[in-house]
């Protein structure tokens, strides 16, 4: 058995490449073998270092457990940090906050906060708040002062802190829009404006909204636009806002799996359900060793013992290792003590062990390409093996890309509920008992039956040594059930694009979102509902105004969202039926431009 850890810089080019280490004599072999032995056993170099950050920032990204950029950052980053636009095809989970984010903050230039000199605008409440977490967490030893601003949140709050002083304001268009009209937001002094997730901002009716905010700066500054697809309207965007942009796709390549022999499949899962379901998908695969990825340092080493406190034997593997730790590591995989290895990208470079049987990724990997190499761990040498992936709804695009990439598809598996997980122990104490069935010195236990045969008969007495047995082997059930939510993640259409038009505010008594295509919540199987909101045209209300109340109130996203009729006094939004009550009751309680509306269910 082979059990190397080594950095395995040829791995991109195939798996053949990969490890594997001919005994050779010759002496430049030696040398190069010393110069890796020697790499390895130095502390690793943050990948990030080549990048020429701020020493602030690099301190910030190792202590976070970084370990090295995802592809979109390494593409992105040294073209931002020149002051170049730049149009991304990037989806969420690629890291591509993280790539505007740094070189957002390396404008920072040790000023005090004054006015903002970056702007990022996002679609939703919840990103906006996700986004300024990672820009305090990235910036925390610069002390970056970033203000998300959006709906639903009173604007006083707001205005104090933009009062206060800001170095980054990351917001919702609508509220932005309304903090100009205040005054409150300055942007005389924005170098970079980032257009975040700009496919979604548009479907959510916020496109005349952005444009009169990219209108409202006409001074020279960067504009960087992310979006998970590229209809038509992004590209007139860019055409009218960007200057000669870098053109970045992260889902672009032809990396081809060479996972044949490899039964991959994909758990729906929150993320706070997460170590319970991978508890139980362990339970029920039972595998002879497992590699866990995780995406940081620190994730490896907190998952690592959540895991052992779950009573499996975990171990750590990542980059802040020295080469005797990972020895020390690799050994207790092989000899048995650890099931499972929880490692980052990097420390899992060229690991070969024979005896791994499943590759989980903990969440789905930020580039196909890496995933690839993941799975590569397993199903080598015409082995087979199982490549599980754990997936937050949100991320379903990203598996997408992944199967578009590896042209092998990815099934989509419910958590194993309680009572899945009670059958396969009981399946599995069949298997032992039936393989003891088989023994030839059962004759040795006839004392003990015969002890027992005056308490009960032989088939009770069966049935209390299976008891036993199947306890003592360790099957504890867990009594909670994890929410399936895989039902959310339903294939949506890859380059769906813009389907419908936001439509010119005023045009009256039609509706003003396509009422038909994908993205209508009838296309889907359910039926759509109505929703009254007593707000109008008249109140200056517009589709985005009820789109981003709704997708922030609420977990419904915007292409779950419309027909929407608005009438100088009223408007009609359509939901999925089932969703109907649950948006008058977030919208009882929040305000839209202001105004506290009554809502209710419109059964004209
Ligand atoms: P995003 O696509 O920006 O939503 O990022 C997805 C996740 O990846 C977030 O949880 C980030 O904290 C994490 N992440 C971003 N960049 C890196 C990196 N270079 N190494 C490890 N994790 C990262």
């Amino acid at each position: 058995m082979r059990d190397t850890v080594s950095d395995d810089h040829n791995e991109h080019h195939g798996d053949d490449a990969v490890t594997d280490p001919q005994p050779t004599d010759t002496a430049a072999d030696t040398a190069a073998t010393e110069t890796v032995a020697a790499e390895l056993a130095a502390p690793h170099e943050n990948g990030f270092a080549a990048l020429g950050l701020r020493p602030e920032v690099l301190k910030a990204l190792d202590e976070l457990g970084y370990e090295e950029p995802t592809p979109i950052q390494r593409e992105t980053i040294p073209y931002l940090m020149a002051g170049k636009d730049l149009l991304g095809q990037a989806a969420t989970g690629t890291g591509k906050t993280a790539a505007f984010a740094i070189p957002a903050l390396q404008l920072i230039d040790g000023r005090a906060a004054s006015k903002p000199v970056a702007l990022v605008l996002v679609p939703t409440r919840e990103l906006a708040m996700q986004v300024s977490e990672a820009f305090f967490r990235y910036g925390k030893n610069l002390n970056a002062k970033c203000v998300p601003v959006y709906g639903g949140q009173p604007i006083f709050r707001q205005l104090q802190a933009l009062d206060r002083g800001v170095h980054i304001v990351v917001g919702t268009p609508g509220r932005v829009i309304d903090h100009i009209g205040r005054g409150s937001l300055n942007l005389d002094g924005i170098k970079m404006v980032v257009l975040d997730e700009a496919d979604e901002m548009l479907d959510m009716g916020f496109a005349d909204d952005i444009e009169s905010i990219l209108e409202g700066i006409p001074h020279d500054h960067q504009t960087v636009l992310f979006s998970a697809t590229m209809p038509p309207r992004i590209n007139s965007i860019a055409k009218r806002y960007q200057t000669d942009p870098v053109k970045i796709n992260v889902v672009r390549g032809d990396t081809k799996a060479s996972a044949g022999k490899v039964r991959q499949c994909a758990y729906v899962v929150q993320r706070n359900h997460k170590p319970a379901a991978l508890g139980r998908i362990l339970d029920i695969e039972s595998p002879g060793g497992a590699l866990v990825f995780c995406r940081t340092r620190t994730e490896v080493d907190q998952l690592t013992e959540t895991m052992n406190a779950r009573g499996y034997r975990a171990e750590a593997l990542h980059g802040g290792m020295d080469q005797a730790q990972r020895d020390r590591v690799m050994s207790r995989l092989r000899d048995g003590t650890a099931e499972l290895l929880v490692a980052t990208d990097v420390a899992a470079r060229g690991l070969d062990v024979d005896t791994l049987t499943h590759v989980v990724n903990y969440d789905v990997p930020s580039a196909p390409e890496s995933y690839v190499h993941r799975i590569g761990r397993v199903g080598r040498a015409g082995r087979e093996g199982v490549a599980i992936t754990l997936a937050e709804p949100r991320e379903q695009r990203l598996l997408a890309n992944i199967e578009r990439l590896t042209k092998l598809p990815i099934q989509i598996v419910k958590v194993p509920s309680v009572a899945d997980l009670r059958a396969a122990q009981l399946d599995q104490t069949v298997a032992s008992i039936r393989e003891s069935l088989a023994a030839d010195d059962l004759d040795a236990y006839y004392p003990v039956l015969n002890a027992l045969s005056g308490d009960a008969n032989e088939k009770l007495i069966a049935l209390a040594a299976i008891r036993l047995f199947h306890e003592l082997a360790g099957n504890v059930v867990d009594e909670t059930e994890i929410p399936d939510i895989s039902h959310r993640m339903e294939r949506r259409p890859e380059g769906g694009g813009d389907k419908f038009d936001r439509g010119a505010p005023g045009k009256g008594g039609k509706f003003e979102r396509g009422d038909s295509g994908p993205r209508d919540p009838r296309s889907k199987g359910g039926t759509t509902g109505f929703v009254y909101v007593s707000l109008g045209r008249g109140m200056g209300i517009r589709p985005g105004d009820l789109v981003g109340a709704i997708a922030n109130e609420t977990d419904l996203v915007g292409r779950e969202i419309g027909p929407i009729k608005i009438t100088e006094k009223f408007s009609v939004v359509g939901v999925p039926d089932k969703a109907v009550d649950k948006v008058i009751a977030a919208l009882k309680n929040t305000t839209i431009k202001g105004k506290k509306p009554t809502v209710r269910r419109y059964t004209d």
